[in-house]
């Protein structure tokens, strides 16, 4: 019996003229995903695409994977018959054995978009319902609630069977959004906000800035492994490590304390700025949520926006920790974050920050401490992994 993929698409059906690109982005993406899973062919017809397996292949990793996908309102795994009601005859029972064996009430909705096919909708659903009936008697129809809702579609090169749709992961497909950097660090706030953007069709570059030795390589492979969970959803992300020791210690020694952590921000700006636009990103992403911490207060947030001469998306600004953690642990990336390693920013932490910094008395603090020598410094030695 042979199995495919049938993918609904989302928004980007609406998207007129662009729909080709987004078709395109999506089917490169879906091949992207199950790269190493065996050979498929993905093509599109009425806005369908199909995920046909060329080889043997495991259908719950496909799925699982496909899953992950943005650009998808939802899915379903079918089983291919040929155009006639002697195939759709031969393979239903089998195929949708599993399914039907638990459940106690059941429909079959046809769709007909071949109409040469000799019987219509409604006759269609009516046959296999009744063969269903002769094959799994304990079960009965019930049209408006089923617990199964079998799907026979009479396409222009096939028929197929299915047993309802799962939920794809919505949004729009990666790379036709853009490129930005995400900032990461190993917290919960930075992955969600790479995976919000990530939804809307942005391709990644991720930042992380390290502080050895009071920074740990244990904390980099945390932040390694965090991107990772991200790429799942996201495709591949190049992870640039920038050394931060030698600015923070700066800071500590020529700042005043109340100021350590906006300063610092600032830094991570304007480095930020300089390799994104390396890059060629044009905006910053970062995982702030307003009030949540000193440095994101309103006050502060100007001083940190004032350093940065792109735009900077925080897609976490009004939500909730709670809100948020749902999230990390729906991506999977929530019991990374809470491993316990240190971050840069917990280095030198103020004990009363300045919670409405005054940005004309940050840049005179920042002028003072001349760090603009340090920031070149720190770009020419940044570390690159690719990651997938
Ligand atoms: P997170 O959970 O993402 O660490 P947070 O609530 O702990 O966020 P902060 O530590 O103040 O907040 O960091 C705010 C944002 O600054 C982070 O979401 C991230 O985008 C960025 N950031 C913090 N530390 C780093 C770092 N070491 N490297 C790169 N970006 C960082
Ligand atoms: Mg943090």
């Amino acid at each position: 019996m042979k199995e495919i993929v049938l993918i609904k698409l989302g928004e980007i059906a609406l998207k007129g003229l662009n729909r080709h690109t987004f078709e395109a982005a999506l089917k490169k993406n879906i091949k992207s995903t199950l790269y190493g899973l065996g050979y498929f062919k993905v093509s599109i017809a009425q806005s369908t695409i199909y995920v046909t397996p060329q080889s043997e292949v495991d259908m719950d990793e496909v799925c699982d994977r496909i899953s992950r996908v943005f650009g998808i309102v939802s899915f379903s795994r079918a089983c291919v018959c040929e155009k006639s009601m002697d195939s759709i005859f031969a393979n239903a029972p089998d195929y949708l054995r599993e399914e039907l064996q638990y459940a106690k009430t059941f429909k079959v909705e046809a769709k007909r978009s071949d109409k040469k096919f000799p019987l219509t909708s409604p006759e269609i659903s009516r046959e296999v319902g009744g063969l269903l009936l002769e094959n799994f008697p304990h079960l009965t129809v019930d049209v408006h609630n089923p617990d199964v809702k079998v799907v026979v579609e009479v396409r222009d090169f096939g028929a197929y069977i299915r047993a309802g749709a799962l939920k794809g992961a919505g949004g729009i497909p990666v790379g036709t959004g853009g490129n930005a950097a995400i900032l990461i660090s190993g917290g919960i706030d930075s992955p969600v906000a790479a995976y919000m953007l990530a939804k809307r069709g942005v391709s990644l570059t991720a930042i992380h800035f390290a502080s050895p030795p009071y920074t740990s390589e244990r904390a980099e492979d945390k932040v390694q492994r965090l991107l990772m969970k991200v790429c799942r959803y996201a495709g591949p992300i190049t992870m640039v490590t920038v050394p931060f020791t030698a600015i923070q210690e700066r800071i500590k020694d020529e700042c005043p304390e109340e100021l350590f952590t906006i300063i610092m921000r600032r830094m991570m700006m304007k480095i930020s700025c300089e390799i994104a636009k390396k890059y060629e990103c044009s905006a910053l992403i970062t995982g702030e949520s307003l009030g949540q911490v000193a440095s994101q207060t309103i006050s502060a947030i100007v001083c940190t926006d004032d350093a940065a001469d792109m735009p900077v998306f925080r897609p976490l600004i009004g939500m909730d920790k709670e809100e948020i953690i749902q999230i990390s642990r729906k991506i999977d990336t929530f019991d990374i974050s809470i491993e316990p390693y240190e971050d840069c920013c917990t280095v030198f932490t103020p004990k009363h920050p300045r919670t409405r910094p005054v940005l004309k008395f940050v840049r005179y603090a920042e002028e003072d401490a001349k760090l603009y020598d340090l920031i070149d410094e720190a770009i020419e030695n940044v570390k690159i992994t690719q990651l997938r």
